[in-house]
């Protein structure tokens, strides 16, 4: 490795790959991407569970700076999503930056040199003048605290880390969560399984997903100039709309909730199972998911739902609170992610030695979700309070990436070394944000999601419209910085 990149990214997902692209067409070529896994791609490496597919159209769900007229489907598959992102780091030229098989454990600032000091797993270290953080929000699984977990004998596995090795094919099944991830994998689970066990905690709302393939011609079609283009436009006012209820007022989702709960109706005829699949909070407080095929799923012979909660794990059964033990061969984990907790676990040293920690002891926030006062040239793409819950998270990276080159243009335009926010603009953005979320869907709904910290917190979610993100964070704002020479 060089001994001291100007630049680090970490992290080779959507995030990652996009600031390596428009650094270099910013014109700064000396960095490096730092990426633990032996491949790029984040999420669409790691996520080869069956069915895996995104769930916000492809058109909008990809770089607005590289259209594809030829995805295959509205919502295109993992394998095509993770060739997409190859291909754009190929295009990009993008091979001599990428440093696989290196994960960054450390961040230390160093006061006098200015600079950072990157610690990697194997021992190595070098200093850097900035940082770019694209670890991923949805990067480390995250397992349920359940007595005697353990001790279960047969082979056990999350979404996110599926065991291709394990043939479904007549066993006993049992899947725990029922999620984004699990709405998408339990239809193929239950066309395989003797048995299957969907044990839910939280029923989801689900509406229709209008997924299609996309006819040879229409492909020919959207490659024409400019027509990519329109149906990107389309899909992403069409998704905005969608902010209306959660940013304005959340009796505005009635609409969504009542195509919601049609579908519910149209796709399980026995009112039993609908009413345990009826959710008991406000749509939109945890992510509406989109799924044409999980309720039919439920509704078949091999299938069953359990509501009741897992007490207990044993060797080859699960315990629930009604004191029913179902026997299982397999258990699929789909519980979802560390999110506020693992931006908080991280290695982080600013100035004068302070942890990250402490700078978040009372909630991990962010200037504009990208910078953190007390730690400068430290930016962070998709922090706190920039996911989203109704558009595409890549439109809030492309926002966040410009950002990051406006404020390497502030340094250069100033011949500082280094910007670190003000603390007061940090506050009132923050205090601004957390006023505006208390009122909303995520706070209010009646649910609790991990868009929440353990306080109950809202970290996660954007509280507005994706167009406003854009445009507060088009311009740097020199007055929130403190320049450091
Ligand atoms: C199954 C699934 C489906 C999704 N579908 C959608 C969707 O339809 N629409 C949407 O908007 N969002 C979706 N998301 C959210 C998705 O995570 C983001 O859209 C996006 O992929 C995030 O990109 P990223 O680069 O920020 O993070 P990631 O893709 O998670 O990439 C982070 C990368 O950083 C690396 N890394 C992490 N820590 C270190 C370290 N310490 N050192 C070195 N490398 C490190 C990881 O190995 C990884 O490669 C989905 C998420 C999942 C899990």
């Amino acid at each position: 490795m060089r001994t001291s990149p100007g630049m680090t990214i970490i992290g080779s997902g959507f995030a990652g790959l996009c600031m390596a692209i428009k650094l270099k067409e910013a014109g700064y070529h000396d960095f490096v991407i730092l990426e633990k896994a032996a491949e790029l791609g984040g999420t669409w490496r790691d996520n080869t569970y069956p069915g895996c597919a995104c769930d916000v159209p492809s058109h909008m769900y990809s770089f607005s700076f590289e259209l594809n007229p030829g995805w295959s489907r509205m919502f295109s598959p993992q394998e095509e999503i993770r060739d997409y992102l190859r291909a754009c780091a190929e295009k990009y030229g993008l091979g001599p930056h990428l440093r696989f098989g290196t994960e960054v454990v450390s961040l230390e600032y160093d006061d006098a040199a200015r600079a950072w000091r990157v610690g990697t797993a194997d021992g190595e270290a070098f200093t850097t003048n900035a940082v770019v953080s694209g670890a991923g929000a949805l990067h480390l699984p995250s397992f349920p605290e359940i007595a005697g977990r353990e001790r279960f004998r047969g082979p056990a596995f999350h979404s996110a880390g599926w065991d291709h090795s394990v043939d479904l094919t007549g066993k006993r099944v049992a899947v725990i969560g029922t999620g984004a991830s699990a709405v998408q994998f339990v239809p193929e689970i239950a066309r395989r399984a003797a048995h299957l066990t969907v044990y839910q905690r939280t029923a989801p709302w689900i509406q229709p997903k209008p997924d299609f393939a996309f006819p040879e011609r229409a492909r020919r079609l959207l490659a024409l100039p400019g027509a990519a283009r329109t149906l990107r436009n389309a899909i992403y006012w069409t998704l905005e709309t969608r902010a209306l209820g959660f940013t304005v007022d959340p009796r505005l989702m009635k609409a969504h909730e009542a195509l919601a709960l049609r579908h519910l109706e149209r796709q399980v005829p026995d009112p039993g199972l609908r009413a345990r699949l009826t959710p008991d909070y406000t749509i939109g407080c945890k992510r509406i998911l989109l799924s044409d095929d999980y309720y039919p799923a439920l509704t078949r012979e091999n299938v069953e739902v359990v509501t009741d909660a897992i007490t207990e794990i044993r060797e080859g059964s699960i315990v629930d609170a009604a004191g029913r033990e179902t026997a299982a061969d397999v258990i699929v984990y789909g519980t979802g992610f560390k999110v506020v907790d693992a931006l908080n676990d991280q290695r982080i040293t600013g100035r004068n030695g302070r942890k990250i920690q402490d700078a978040w002891q009372d909630g991990v926030e962010a200037y504009h979700g990208v910078t953190v006062a007390g730690f400068p040239n430290l930016f962070f793409l998709l922090g706190p309070n920039t996911g989203l819950g109704h558009n595409s998270v890549v439109f809030m990276i492309e926002s966040q990436v410009r950002y990051v080159i406006g404020c390497l243009r502030l340094l250069s335009r100033t011949g500082a070394r280094a910007l670190d926010v003000r603390p007061e603009a940090q506050r009132a953005f923050n205090d601004r944000l957390q006023r505006r979320l208390s009122a909303l869907v995520w706070n209010e709904g009646g649910c609790r999601s991990w868009y929440l910290d353990s306080r109950g917190v809202n970290r996660t979610v954007w509280p507005g419209f994706t167009f406003e993100y854009w445009a507060r964070t088009r311009k740097v704002d020199p007055g929130a910085y403190r320049l450091i020479r």
